[in-house]
């Protein structure tokens, strides 16, 4: 079937379920996107696909277009950036092998994170497993979740901002590949590279234009312009660079569920944008309702 006579709009392009940090399962995240009065939704949980087939399933009886998707996690220097990715083919071999990679590493830095924090409070991996289900990409909202359940922080948020935070030394970086790297992973598994949130830092962490420039020549599609977390002048200057570049420029929500403010369709993606990311993916189709 066509794009043109199956696209239904708004598209809010970045979302999470309960296979990573969302608290939705990808079932239930399908039907509250149709809730929202969206006519497309991707599911884009942290380095993982495995909420893809559930996603699917549901798309029939609730009504709404699914674009596969994932956010690939990366690392330029200290910067960490997130790598939304679209319609790449989920058994792509490099690609799954990167994302068990650091999935694996998202083990141990967890573990690392707990034990770390467990010198100063009560908390044990046992808490954090209990708020994952079997396969789930484990990071620090998990462990959030589980300081709010020993009752040591009152939300996620709260435990971001409080024990979680870099300054008190509990937390390590994780281990990501660079973003070259992954953007040509993506391409070479059919997928659509677009940065998430590129500009929620203040100028210092932000990413280099030189750098944005090395990743479209890797393949960089495109740059998530509107996102709550972007910040004003970081906005200006990522629309310049899509002009400027030709990028592709998205609008999405990151919707985690409970687990963020966040809602969905807070932003939306144009449908000439849609569109662009659908004629790019070659390894996938959406998922369409009839
Ligand atoms: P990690 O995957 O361990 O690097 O943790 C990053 C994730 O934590 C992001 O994907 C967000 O979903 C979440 N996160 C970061 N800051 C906050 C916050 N202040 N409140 C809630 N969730 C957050
Ligand atoms: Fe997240
Ligand atoms: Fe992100
Ligand atoms: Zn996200």
């Amino acid at each position: 079937m066509s794009f043109a006579q199956n696209f239904r709009g708004p598209a809010d392009l970045h979302t999470h379920s309960s296979v990573s940090d969302g608290t939705q399962s990808p079932r239930e995240l399908i039907f509250a996107a149709a809730a929202a009065g969206l006519g497309t939704v991707a599911l884009t949980d942290h380095d993982t696909t495995a909420g893809w087939h559930e996603a699917a399933a549901a798309v029939p009886d609730a009504g709404i277009t699914l674009i596969p998707g994932m956010e690939l996690s990366t690392r330029h220097g200290r910067v960490s950036v997130h790598m939304l990715a679209y319609l790449f083919d989920p058994e792509n071999a490099a690609l799954r092998a990167e994302t068990e990679k650091i999935r694996a590493a998202r083990m141990t830095r967890a573990a690392t994170i707990v034990s770390n924090i467990a010198a100063d409070y009560a908390l044990d991996w046992e808490d954090v497993l209990a708020q994952t289900r079997p396969g789930t990409t484990i990071g620090r909202p998990h462990i959030a979740d589980a300081l709010v359940a020993r009752g040591h922080s009152v939300t996620r948020s709260a435990a971001f901002d409080t024990i979680l935070h870099p300054r008190n030394g509990y937390t390590i970086p994780l281990y990501a590949p660079d973003p070259l790297e992954a953007i040509g992973l993506i391409r070479a598994a059919g997928g659509v590279p677009v940065i998430a949130h590129p500009a929620t830092g203040s100028r210092g962490n932000l990413i280099p234009e030189e750098i944005v420039v090395q990743m479209i020549e890797a393949g960089l599609a495109g740059l998530e312009v509107e996102h709550r977390e972007n910040t004003v002048e970081g906005k200006a200057w990522l629309r310049e660079l899509a002009a400027k570049y030709s990028l592709i420029e998205t609008g999405s929500s990151d919707y985690h569920g409970a687990g963020k403010p966040n809602l969905l369709g807070e932003n939306s993606t144009g449908i000439a944008a849609v569109a662009e990311i659908i004629a790019q993916g070659t390894g996938c189709e959406p998922v369409y309702p009839r």
